[in-house]
C-alpha cells in the first residue's frame, strides 16, 4: 500500500486526502522519508539555504492559546529592538555570510508601516533577500512593505480546521488569515505558510487538509513545527508525545506534493530531538533559519519552552550549523535561495 502511494506521489506529486492520511498513519515511515530525501535532492539539490532570523519584538496584541508571547501571559519578558538595532543586526548577519534575513516579531503595533518601511529600505541596501514574519496586516501595508524591499513573507495558517483555529486564536478569523495569504501572493511575495502539528483536537484529516491547502495556494515555502506546550499558557498541560515523528511525516509528504519548494528544518524540531534539524534535512527539508538575534533577547522571545541555542552568539550558531550540515554530506548554499533557483541552475 505505502509503496504504491509513494510511487504515485513521487511521479505525479498528487495524493488524495485519504492517501495522505494513510501515509501520515503508516507505522514504518522510512520508505516515505527516503522517497522525500530523493525528491529533495532532485528538485532542490544538496545545498542548504541559511536564513538569519532576527526576533525584533516580543510584544504581541494577540492571544493565541499555544504561544508564550500571547498578550495574557504576564510572565513573558517583553522587549522591542530599535530600528537602528535591527538594521545593525542585519548588517552583522551579512558579515557572517547570510544572504537572507527573516524579521520576525509578535504583532506589535509600535512598528507601524512607516517604521517598517524605513527598516526594510535600510536593510535592502545590503543587497540581501528579506523575509517578513510579523503577522496579519492590511493589503495596503503588505504592498508598502513589498515596495520597500520585502521579498518573502511567512504566515503559517497554523491549522486549516477553521473551528479549531478560531478556538485557539481568540478574536482572530481564519478567513482573514487566508485573505492575507492571497494578498501576499497577488502582491508578488514568495509566500511561506505552515502548520503547527499536535494541537489539541487536531486530527489527521486536518493535517492532510493542511497539505492540500499548501498545494492549492500554492506556497513557495512551508514550515512545519511541532506544537510544544508553554507552561504559562492555557495549553500548558497538553502532551508532546508523537509530535516529532508526525512533523517529519508532514514535511516528507509536503516535499513529495510540492517538490521544488523551500522547506525549513524548524528550530522547534531540535527542541524535541537533539538531532531534530538534521533529521528534518534528511526527510525533505532544505532550509535552516539560525538565530542572529544578539544577547539576552533570544531567551526572552519564548514562543515555546526549551528553545535551543539561547546562550550562543550569532557567530557560534553560524559555525555550528555549517559543520552539522556538512556532517550529513550537504553544504551551505551561496545563493539567496528563491523558490526554483536550483532548477534554474542558480
Ligand atoms: N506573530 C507572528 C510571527 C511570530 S509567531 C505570527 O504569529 O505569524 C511564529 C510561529 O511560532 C507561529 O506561526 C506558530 O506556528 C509558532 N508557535 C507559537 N507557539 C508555539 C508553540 N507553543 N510551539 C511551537 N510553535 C509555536
Ligand atoms: Fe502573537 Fe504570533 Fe504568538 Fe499569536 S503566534 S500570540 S500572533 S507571536
Amino acid at each position: 500500500m505505502t509503496q504504491s502511494l509513494l510511487q504515485k506521489a513521487t511521479t505525479e506529486h498528487t495524493l488524495t486526502q485519504d492517501e495522505i492520511i494513510s501515509l501520515l498513519s503508516c507505522v514504518n515511515p522510512w520508505e516515505l522519508f527516503k522517497a522525500a530525501d530523493q525528491i529533495r535532492k532532485q528538485y532542490v539539490g544538496d545545498g542548504v539555504y541559511l536564513r538569519g532570523l532576527i526576533e525584533f519584538s516580543s510584544y504581541c496584541k494577540n492571544d493565541c492559546m499555544y504561544c508564550g508571547l500571547r498578550r495574557s501571559n504576564v510572565q513573558a519578558q517583553r522587549y522591542r529592538l530599535s530600528p537602528q538595532q535591527i538594521i545593525e543586526m542585519a548588517r552583522k548577519a551579512v558579515s557572517y555570510g547570510y544572504k537572507t534575513v527573516v524579521l520576525q516579531s509578535g504583532e506589535d503595533l509600535w512598528f507601524d508601516a512607516d517604521k517598517m518601511c524605513h527598516i526594510l529600505r535600510e536593510i535592502k541596501k545590503l543587497d540581501i533577500a528579506i523575509t517578513l514574519s510579523i503577522g496579519e496586516k492590511t493589503r495596503e501595508e503588505y504592498a508598502a512593505y513589498h515596495q520597500a524591499g520585502a521579498d518573502r513573507y511567512l504566515l503559517r495558517i497554523e491549522t486549516t480546521n477553521q473551528a479549531l483555529y478560531e478556538k485557539l486564536d481568540p478574536a482572530m478569523f481564519w478567513q482573514n488569515r487566508v485573505r492575507c495569504l492571497h494578498d501576499l501572493k497577488e502582491l508578488g511575495y514568495e509566500v511561506g505558510s505552515g502548520s503547527l502539528v499536535g494541537l489539541p483536537g487536531q486530527t489527521l484529516d486536518d493535517l492532510a487538509q493542511d497539505l492540500l491547502f499548501f498545494k492549492q495556494l500554492p506556497v513557495d515555502m512551508a514550515g512545519i513545527g511541532p506544537f510544544i506546550p508553554h507552561p504559562h499558557t492555557p495549553l500548558a498541560e497538553e502532551k508532546v508525545q508523537g509530535h516529532f515523528e508526525l512533523s517529519l511525516k508532514m514535511m516528507a509528504i509536503m516535499r513529495l506534493l510540492l517538490p521544488d519548494i523551500n522547506i525549513p528544518a524548524t528550530t522547534a524540531m531540535e527542541t524535541l530531538h537533539p538531532q531534530g534539524r538534521l533529521l528534518a534535512l534528511q526527510c525533505g527539508a532544505n532550509v535552516v533559519m539560525p538565530n542572529v538575534t544578539e544577547g539576552d533577547y533570544r531567551k526572552k522571545y519564548e514562543l515555546y519552552p526549551g528553545k535551543i541555542c539561547t546562550g550562543e552568539s550569532p557567530s557560534q550558531c553560524r559555525g555550528c550549523i555549517q559543520s552539522k550540515i556538512e556532517s550529513i554530506g550537504r553544504f551551505v548554499s551561496a545563493s539567496k535561495g528563491f523558490h526554483g533557483d536550483f532548477l534554474k541552475g542558480k
